[in-house]
């Protein structure tokens, strides 16, 4: 079995359920006492946060392509970013080494087009909605259409990621929030809502929305397991 090298710590409240996930992804395929080959470089996420808001990306992808090239030492196969919004360094981190980066959304979009979806709405971080490097791509790569929340509706979603999902905190009506924001996506005629930063599947359920989610980390994930095997 080859080995997955996990750049995460953004937040590690999602990292772990990419750890728990990845486990559950081989023991499914392989049975019995079977898990998966993880190495794990978790970064310190008061910083790198900061780095965000300063708009320091330059600084940023030195950060995540050194993680990359210890990951690569160490005897990683391949290399999960596990965030959507650190997709924005995708290209510092493929330059970096010699293993393959197996991309977010391109592991997203795959799945939505295999689903026949035409037209998903996003739910992110402010950097993955308003900015090109992730829409853009699901739009240029996979002929998609991408509709975002209106303006009140994306600083309420950036909000809760960072002040509440990040610290681990699930308040109910912060569940109300999304669930209201993903509902007038729905009005507008998205066929599925792509929960586009790790960590709002642990605030946002399936049963809560009437149309698919689809949750870039259990699908991020999925793709590690099938590229492994
Ligand atoms: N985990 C988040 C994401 O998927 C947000 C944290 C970050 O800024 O990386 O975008």
């Amino acid at each position: 079995m080859k080995t997955i090298g996990l750049i995460g710590g953004m937040s590690w409240e999602s990292t772990a359920h990419y750890y728990a996930e990845l486990n559950r992804g081989i023991k499914k395929n392989l049975g019995g006492l079977h898990s998966a080959k993880i190495l794990l470089y978790s970064l310190d996420f008061g910083p790198i946060e900061a780095l965000q808001q300063q708009g320091d990306w330059h600084r940023l992808g030195a950060i995540m392509a050194d993680a990359a090239q210890r990951l690569e030492k160490s005897g990683a196969d391949c290399i999960l970013i596990c965030t959507n919004t650190m997709h924005k360094l995708a290209d510092e981190v493929e330059e970096a080494v010699d293993i393959p980066l197996i991309h977010i959304a391109d592991a997203t979009a795959q799945a939505l087009v295999q689903n026949g979806i035409k037209k998903a709405g996003l739910l992110g971080t402010a950097y993955t909605m308003e900015q090109t490097f992730y829409k853009q791509r699901l739009i240029d790569k996979f002929d998609l259409d991408i509709l975002i929340p209106n303006e009140p509706g994306r600083a309420t979603i950036n909000r809760i990621i960072y002040e509440e999902l990040c610290l681990g905190k699930i308040l109910p009506e912060s569940k109300k929030a999304y669930i209201d924001v993903a509902n007038r996506l729905i009005e507008d005629g998205v066929q599925a809502i792509i929960l586009g930063c790790t960590e709002i599947g642990m605030l946002l359920k399936q049963t809560d929305i009437d149309i698919f989610l689809y949750d870039t980390t259990l699908i991020h994930a999925q793709k590690a397991v099938e590229w492994v095997l």
